[in-house]
């Protein structure tokens, strides 16, 4: 198939690249680089079924023009972060919005296939785990900026239902907590990344609030594992959950890392206040129901922990 996808020299789409590249498909990548990077893709540098395009998905027509040739269209672009959503929300707010309308606009007459990421952000601060692609969100007041990621992705998910409800063949997938080699966004938030760096230089490793709450973390092949498989299957109009059915707590997360990296680093606590500024929510767990992927896609989730971070650490190592 030929394949277009929109962020895709980033950290989960240039695993998907060359995945879809392995499996015979024909891709165009396109990225602005803002947290892609060329280098991810250099393995495919002499490759003639992919096209590396310099750009972003706000520029109209160069996304038609890349659209116009695709049967599906993998869109991974998007701006997040825990830091930008907290200091610079219009940026998360147009930069979610409008590139995700913009692919759902062009990909709706030509009838192209359109699988839409979105993240388990979107159920904010439920506290009924595990989420099931139906359970409620729940977010807090409009005026705290760290909601504006959560709704800006609601609101794309919205568009994407609208769209398929005029017959659009787009799948959501919201991710739990991807990690894996080449997330290296850690100024943006992203705990992995941030404590392996902390662990391999010896810096202490700062856990944010008391450090109970939980998370899903899911080794990014099996991130890739889901989003082939969506793009193989029929399962319009749906929002399916992609992760992890392991729990950790940030806390057990912090003394595996140091143990994996044989570092001798501290761990500290920080206040959500101190890590973020006044007013910033955290949840205290997210775990998915994989029901649904399981029963429509076949996912399994393979990678444990310990292999996924062994594999993370060791990307890491060879960077510096
Ligand atoms: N966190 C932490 N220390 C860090 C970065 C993050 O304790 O250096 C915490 C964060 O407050 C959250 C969890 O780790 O409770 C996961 O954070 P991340 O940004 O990776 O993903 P989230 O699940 O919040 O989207």
């Amino acid at each position: 198939m030929k394949i277009v996808v929109t962020g895709g020299a980033g950290f989960i789409g240039s695993h998907l690249v060359e995945q879809l590249l392995k499996a015979g498909h024909t891709v165009w990548t396109l990225d602005d680089f803002s947290n892609g990077r060329p280098e991810f893709l250099s393995s495919l540098k002499d490759e003639k079924r992919h096209t590396l395009i310099q750009g972003s998905v706000l520029d109209r027509r160069l996304l038609k023009r890349l659209i116009d040739k695709a049967d599906v269209i993998c869109h991974l672009a998007a701006v997040l972060g825990v830091k930008n959503t907290v200091d610079d929300p219009l940026k998360v707010i147009e930069g979610n919005i409008d590139g995700t309308r913009n692919v759902l606009e062009l990909a709706y007459p030509r009838n192209a296939k359109v699988i839409f990421s979105s993240t388990s952000e979107i159920y904010g601060k439920n506290e009924n785990v595990p989420f099931h692609e139906l359970s409620d969100r729940n977010y807090g007041a409009s005026s705290v900026h760290r909601w504006c990621y959560a709704t800006a992705k609601s609101l794309d998910e919205h568009m994407c239902f609208a769209y398929s409800s005029k017959g659009l063949p787009v799948t959501v997938l919201r991710y739990f907590n991807a990690y894996g080699p080449r997330q290296t966004n850690s100024q943006y938030g992203g705990v992995v990344p941030r404590f392996i760096t902390a662990a391999l230089r010896g810096e202490p490793l700062e856990v944010y609030g008391d450090g109970t709450q939980m998370r899903c973390f899911t080794y990014v092949d099996d991130t890739i594992q889901g989003t082939i498989a969506a793009i193989n299957a029929k399962t319009n109009g749906l929002a399916i959950n992609i992760g992890s059915n392991r729990s950790i707590t940030i806390n057990e997360l912090a003394q595996l890392i140091i143990k994996l990296c044989d570092s001798n680093s501290p761990i500290i606590t920080k206040t959500y206040a101190e890590a973020y500024g006044p007013g910033y929510e955290d949840m205290p767990a997210r775990q998915p129901d994989l029901t649904r992927a399981s029963v429509l896609l076949g996912y399994q989730p393979s990678v444990v922990l310990e292999q996924g971070l062994s594999a993370t650490i060791a990307w890491y190592r060879g960077r510096s």
